[in-house]
């Protein structure tokens, strides 16, 4: 499977464009209302200082008509005015241009940065859609490529006997078997991605019982025990089916991945404003490392891989996850090699 592998996805590195035009986009934002603000404050602040020198020459030539002493006082002075004027004005040019600068280099960091945490989630939706598209193809090629070379062997075979030929279909009815459990496991999380669920009260017991009846005939095969066990007559809030399949999943799990003549315990008990619906078995556990990703779709853990005999494509606690998330609810497990996995899953009571 792709999982753990570098996958080169086709169009992610293309999402790194969008962040430095996005951030160009922010910069530019920023940079207009900057530019908008320092014209208004080069304009405020010479028209001020204009006031300020129109006040000090009424102050100096109240009116008088000018004598040659006066005229030459006067010309100085509007010399002096202007020169200061000038001094003023490149001044506050000079503040602006700095101060624009300054916005410029720390608002373009500032955009790169907001311009990422943006499109971050984006990148990281796009990554899941077309690592899942990517695994669910590479899952449905492998028993569609197991059938087309198994007929093809057959068929090149002069003589086929009529018991290969029953021996081949048979091979084929399992590959099936496995397309039609695949698609339907795709089905049921795409169906949960989307959809809502019911809130009526339901029993516990009820939700426990029902799916035990659904894992018997597979714990029996490995005679297995299956021991509910804790409070009675608790309820919940949901969907009586769907909780149920989240039971079943974690059930199937536990009976799947523990050895021959071992016991499962499911228990429900009740805190303050949760119910907590537990199943533990006394399987081979699952690694430190392997812990984080077991709910993610595709997911399979090595110990899982490796034993052929385990059927399974990784989705089932991707699909118990959702169903509990819709709930308003958590999943979570504890486990460590060798000694055994008990998975919650943690209800909150509606009143
Ligand atoms: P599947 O069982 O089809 O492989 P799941 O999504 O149900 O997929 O489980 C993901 C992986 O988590 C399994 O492949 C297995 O490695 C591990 N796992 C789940 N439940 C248990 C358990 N009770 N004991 C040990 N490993 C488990």
């Amino acid at each position: 499977l792709l999982r753990g592998k570098e996958v080169n996805i086709p169009g992610l590195e293309k999402l790194h464009m969008p962040s430095t035009k996005l951030a160009g986009l922010y910069l530019a934002i920023i940079m207009a209302i900057s530019l908008f603000f320092s014209a208004n404050v080069y304009q405020l602040s010479l028209q001020e200082f204009n006031r300020g020198l129109m006040i000090r020459n009424d102050v100096i030539t109240p009116g008088i008509p000018g004598t040659g002493a006066l005229e030459l006082i006067q010309n100085k002075l509007q010399a002096e005015q202007a020169r200061r004027y000038a001094d003023a004005r490149d001044r506050v040019v000079v503040r602006l241009v700095l101060i624009n600068l300054g916005i410029l280099v720390g608002g373009g960091v500032l955009s790169y940065y907001l311009a990422r945490r943006t499109l971050r989630p984006i990148e990281e939706a796009h990554e899941a859609q077309s690592r899942f598209t990517a695994d669910a193809s590479h899952e449905l090629r492998t028993p569609l490529a197991a059938m087309q070379s198994e007929n093809e062997v057959a068929l090149m075979k002069p003589n086929l006997t009529l018991a290969e030929a029953k021996s081949l279909l048979n091979s084929n009815l399992e590959e099936l078997a496995r397309l039609t459990a695949l698609s339907e496991g795709l089905l049921r999380l795409s169906q949960l991605e989307h959809g809502t669920m019911d809130h009526q009260r339901v029993a516990v017991d009820d939700i426990v019982q029902r799916a035990i009846d659904r894992v018997l005939p597979s714990a029996e095969k490995k005679h297995i025990l299956i021991h509910p066990k804790g409070a009675k007559r608790l309820q919940v809030t949901g969907d009586v089916t769907s909780l149920t399949e989240a039971v079943v999943i974690l059930l199937d799990n536990a009976v799947k991945y523990s050895p021959e003549k071992t016991e499962v315990v499911v228990s429900a008990r009740k805190e303050q404003r949760t119910v907590t619906i537990t199943v533990r078995d006394n399987g081979h556990g699952i690694k430190a490392s392997e812990l984080p990703h077991i709910f993610d779709r595709f997911y399979r853990a090595d110990a899982a891989r490796s034993k052929q005999n385990v059927s399974g494509y990784g989705l089932g606690l991707a699909i118990a996850k959702n169903i509990v998330d819709l709930h308003g609810g958590k999943i979570t497990v504890q486990s460590a090699p060798g000694a055994g996995s008990e998975f919650m899953i943690t209800l909150p009571v509606r009143v």
